[in-house]
C-alpha cells in the first residue's frame, strides 16, 4: 500500500529507513552510530529508501 501523505512519508523515511545495518550481525543501529551496538563492528552500511 503506497503512502500518499507526504508528511507520513517523511516520517516513515526518518523512522524506518534512516538506520544503519551492521554487515556482520545484521542488527539495526541508529543513523549516528559509528559502531554496531551488538558486536561493536564498524562495518555499518546505511539502509536507504528505495522507490
Ligand atoms: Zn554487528
Amino acid at each position: 500500500m503506497p503512502i500518499r501523505d507526504p508528511e507520513k512519508l517523511q516520517l516513515a523515511l526518518e523512522s524506518n529507513f534512516k538506520v544503519k545495518i551492521c554487515r556482520k550481525c545484521g542488527s539495526r543501529n541508529s543513523w549516528n552510530a559509528e559502531r554496531c551496538r551488538r558486536c561493536k563492528s564498524r562495518d555499518l552500511r546505511p539502509k536507504r529508501y528505495k522507490k
